[in-house]
């Protein structure tokens, strides 16, 4: 249910209301605009009828409703989300620019990760990406480097001005991501862990939640509200290809989902093509397409030296590959007037 407070509602008038709210067992999450407050409430005690809610001092109207996005939906916002980065300039997503996000899969050491954001910041991407907890199928592969690989992936970003994406998989090392990212990533694997999701709900910065491998859009959206309704608006959504009967690709590339989330929801949509097909003669046109088909960022894998990545090394862009990949991805761009970031 929606409650839309009174235009002029006392700090007071609406703490009460939302203390009101809560002793009924009711979740509470306030958002204002200029023009007005809004509470976004769920749950509730049985029995408890929201109708004599109206009633009440400081409320202007309830609106009941059983759509579940409430928070991702357009229903309730239509305006598109714009995440911007504390600390560098004109780097958005979500807006007329399609940020590029590129590093390699793991950050490896020090020569390694310099190289590569020394690379990605000449070829024009503000962003770089590179794991330091990574969600391996198997435990005997290499697991990443922990937090220092996070020390690394910042000092190199600050060398080069550019902004950090890292994945974070354990509740244990939100503070510790938190400190060393701007973004946090969400992987494929962990799309449902909820207790993750809620904790990361609580922070401010922004959360690119990639696709589970066997989500739906609707799963993968109410993933995303478990992080918006604990108070983080900046959720990124990121498709990166789904499991299905193929087996000549790593994944099937839902490229798809692209325009069925701008339609459904306010919420910026990454394209990942290089877990979606992990070879990289098929990242680039996928990653082509993907700017085509109105994604608002792209993140592709790029490596120094892909035959001797610790992790996803076929389907990592060699760096002249990479160059020209942007290059082409401005032109596609243009087309559709909009601009790489
Ligand atoms: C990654 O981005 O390095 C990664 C592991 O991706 P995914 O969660 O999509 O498999
Ligand atoms: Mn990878």
């Amino acid at each position: 249910m929606i409650v839309i407070l009174e235009k002029n509602i006392t700090d007071k008038k609406m703490d009460e209301i939302i203390s009101l709210l809560e002793e009924n067992m009711f979740s509470v999450y306030k958002s204002s605009s200029e023009e007005e407050v809004i509470l976004h409430v769920s749950g509730g005690k049985p029995g408890f009828n929201s109708k004599n809610l109206k009633h009440l001092e400081g409320i202007a109207d309830v609106i009941k409703t059983d759509e579940s996005f409430k928070l991702s939906g357009r229903k309730n916002k239509n305006e598109n989300t714009l995440i911007t980065l504390p600390g560098y300039e004109g780097v958005e997503i979500g807006g007329n620019g399609i940020a590029i996000i590129a590093g390699p899969c793991s950050v490896e050491n020090e020569k390694q990760i310099f190289e590569i954001a020394e690379l990605v910041a000449k070829c024009g991407a503000r962003i770089l990406r590179g794991g330091a907890f990574k969600p391996r199928s198997s435990p005997y592969s290499f697991q990443g480097l922990g937090a220092d690989g996070l020390k690394l992936i910042r000092k190199a970003a600050d060398t080069f001005k550019l902004a950090v994406v890292t994945e974070v998989m354990d509740t244990r090392h939100v503070d510790l991501i938190e400190e060393y990212t701007d973004i946090f990533q969400v992987g494929s694997r962990n799309m449902q862990n909820y207790p993750l999701l809620k904790e990361l709900g609580k922070r401010k910065k922004p959360v690119l939640l990639k696709r589970g491998f066997a989500a739906r859009i609707e799963e993968w959206l109410l993933s995303a509200e478990y992080i918006l309704s604990g108070g983080n608006e900046g959720v990124i959504l990121c498709e990166r290809g789904i499991r299905t009967f193929e087996n000549f690709t790593r994944n099937t590339f839902d490229l798809s989902a692209i325009p069925v989330i701008h339609q459904k929801s306010h919420l910026p949509i990454a394209a990942d093509p290089s877990h979606a097909t992990g070879l990289r003669q098929r990242v680039i046109p996928m990653a082509r397409a993907a700017v085509a088909a109105g994604a608002d960022a792209i993140m592709v894998e790029v490596h120094n030296n892909p035959q001797h990545a610790l992790s996803d090394g076929p389907q990592a862009l060699e760096p002249d590959q990479f160059c020209l990949l942007l290059s082409q991805l401005k032109r596609i761009a243009e087309v559709i007037d909009r601009k790489i970031i």
